[in-house]
């Protein structure tokens, strides 16, 4: 629901903070109190009742942000993702996931559910009848992730969201790679949007928390289960995510130019096997992406050619840091299968197309003439046929 017609980056620095009433600052002052009076008041306040006032300004702006009526914090993406995927499965219930997900992700379907009495279903690729094929009578919520990590595989949202409904399911998608400057899934008609605020919104690799945007009624849902399992943000983390999301649009829009032009780069790289950016022309989700995103986005993967060692390679590099997170605004490189997906076994993800030489990329905002200095000096001290030709 639009209910706000201002520009994105007039959302990101005004709309949702705390009116400094006494003395005009210009930023949030911050309520650190856990006890709030009770008497003649409307709202019980209370840090774990996700109702503080810096909590409550701070889902305005991320409602705003990503076109929905409400919005929660979460003290991580994880608590996000898992306080809403429980507020809406009981024993009995069936799920039905998209293949390629978030590590943290995958493990928790695959750890948590059965304790649960709940059972899920993989789905064995992204198009919309991989998802139908896997639906049952007693599904409940279909859960997508796109673009994906570490692929960038692209879903089509508006056939999910068809999807869903006709089954009468919850459709929710894990939007953190996207980030509500690109991609704004509620338009598509995806019920419950999840954010791991560490990422693109905190966006300065010092900020853990996450967020679920939703229609109020699907928020009230989430709100009633959430409040027993505890996640909440602190208000410090709080103020510090609202001073993120100000400079949020320039980030991102900066962190888009810099992936299309590396993007680009690698990919007429002699040693440069593939690239995964929904930006190029050649990338199988093109089409869909340019139709549901405004951007497309600062993450991509590449993989290096034979004569190149991808982990000497990631050793090599100097401005580019070798680093498990990403969406900071500093350049950050990592293999999957040494880190996110190194809890999956070596036969899912062959499955999923992830090769052991993948190479995840995290586009930063630096210049990006210095980012392809840096990918060129590590090559070439990387490069294999420097070591054994004779
Ligand atoms: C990091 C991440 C998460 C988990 O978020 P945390 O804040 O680490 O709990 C979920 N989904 C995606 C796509 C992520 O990148």
């Amino acid at each position: 629901m639009h209910t706000n017609k201002k520009g994105v980056n007039t959302i990101c620095t005004h709309v949702g903070e705390v009116k400094d009433e006494q003395f005009k600052g210009a930023v949030s002052p911050i309520y650190m109190s856990t006890s709030y009076a009770f008497e003649d008041v409307d709202v019980k306040r209370y840090p774990r009742y996700y109702n503080t006032p810096n909590q409550e300004a701070l889902c305005k702006k991320i409602a705003a942000l990503e076109h929905t009526e409400a919005a929660l914090l979460f003290g991580s993406g994880m608590a996000a993702i898992s306080h809403a995927l429980m507020a809406f499965l009981k024993a009995g219930d069936h799920i039905v996931l998209q293949q390629t997900l978030y590590g943290g992700t995958y493990n928790f379907a695959v750890t948590q559910f059965e304790k649960y009495g709940i059972s899920y279903s993989f789905t064995t690729g992204w198009k919309v009848s991989d998802f139908e094929n896997a639906i049952q009578g007693n599904t409940k919520v279909i859960y997508i992730e796109t673009p994906s990590n570490p692929l960038l595989t692209i879903t089509d949202l508006e056939a999910i969201s068809r999807l869903s409904k006709k089954h009468g399911l919850v459709s929710m998608i894990d939007n953190t790679f996207g980030s509500p400057i690109n991609q704004n899934p509620i338009d598509f008609g995806i019920d419950v949007i999840l954010h791991s605020a560490t990422k693109y919104m905190g966006g300065h690799s010092d900020i853990c928390a996450g967020a679920v945007a939703a229609s109020q009624e699907h928020i009230d849902t989430i709100w009633h289960s959430a409040i027993c399992f505890g996640g909440s943000l602190s208000d410090q983390t709080v103020w510090l995510l609202e001073r993120s999301l100000k400079t949020m649009g320039l980030r991102v829009q900066a962190q888009n130019e810099n992936a299309m032009a590396l993007a680009s780069f690698l990919k007429a790289h002699e040693a440069v096997d593939e690239v995964y950016y929904p930006g190029l022309a050649s990338h199988p989700g093109h089409a869909i992406a340019k139709d549901q995103m405004h951007g497309f986005g600062g993450m991509l993967s590449f993989e290096l050619n034979e004569t190149i060692d991808p982990s000497t390679f990631l050793k090599k590099l100097a401005l580019i840091k070798p680093s498990m997170s990403l969406a900071g605004v500093e350049s950050t490189m990592l293999l999957p299968v040494q880190t996110s997906h190194a809890l999956m076994s070596a036969e899912d993800r062959a499955k999923q197309g992830i090769k052991d030489g993948l190479i995840r990329f995290s586009v930063g905002i630096e210049d990006v003439a210095d980012i392809i200095q840096d990918i060129e000096q590590a090559v070439e001290k990387a490069s294999v046929k420097m070591e054994t030709v004779e």
